[in-house]
């Protein structure tokens, strides 16, 4: 696969996303808010994150600066970062739907906030926060450049490592003991490892 078209599958993972964030997000974001743990720290987790995966490596796919990083890719690089794309996409589009109106980008409990635990939720607590896990990969996997390839995975990993435990609780705290024993029987990220 040429340099070219794994920068032009990276861009596409980018639109893709915002194609299925955009419709989702209309719905949901017209569901009044009860409760929500956002503040200055989550907007500032967010704010790394969006720079990690968005705009550190799609400033490097429109100037191919930093340069000092770059690296020749090993030949399967790009394939299997396309597979990591595509399978992040479904995801995102699986776990969108199955969190219909609950869905924030931030921390908040909805009117009529229901617990989703079935279709992807069902063994794992983050199937959405695994899609951005599955885009990172993807993004390192498909941009031969330390700086924009890696960025993604340590601007997610701060987003993901500073909120999930903060999330959790604010679950506990809303549906008490079903969230309780759905994470007894669930994993966070990947089925039966993590
Ligand atoms: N962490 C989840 C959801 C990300 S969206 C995932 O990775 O798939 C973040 C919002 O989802 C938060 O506002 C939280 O209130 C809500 N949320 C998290 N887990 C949920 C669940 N199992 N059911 C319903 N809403 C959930």
């Amino acid at each position: 696969m040429t340099p070219g078209f794994c920068k032009f599958a990276f861009v596409m993972l980018a639109i893709g996303w915002y194609l299925i964030r955009y419709k989702y997000a209309r719905r949901s974001n017209r569901t009044p808010v009860l409760r929500s743990a956002r503040g200055p720290r989550e907007t500032a987790l967010l704010a790394i994150s969006l720079t990690g995966l968005g705009v550190i490596p799609l400033f490097y796919v429109a100037t191919g600066i930093p340069h000092f990083s770059a690296y020749a890719p090993w030949p399967v690089q790009g394939w299997l970062g396309l597979v990591f794309a595509a399978v992040s996409l479904l995801m995102f589009q699986l776990t969108h739907r199955a969190l219909g109106r609950n869905w924030s980008v931030s921390l908040d409990v909805r009117e009529d906030h229901r617990l989703v635990t079935d279709g992807v939720y069902r063994r794992v607590r983050h199937p959405m926060y695994s899609a951005f896990w599955l885009w990172a990969v993807a993004q390192a996997l498909l941009l031969p450049n330390w700086v924009a390839g890696f960025s993604g995975i340590i601007g997610f990993g701060i987003l993901f490592f500073g909120r999930v435990a903060r999330e959790e609780r604010l679950m506990l705290e809303t549906f008490g003991e079903p969230y309780r024993e759905y994470m007894s029987r669930t994993y966070r990220v990947i089925p039966m490892i993590f």
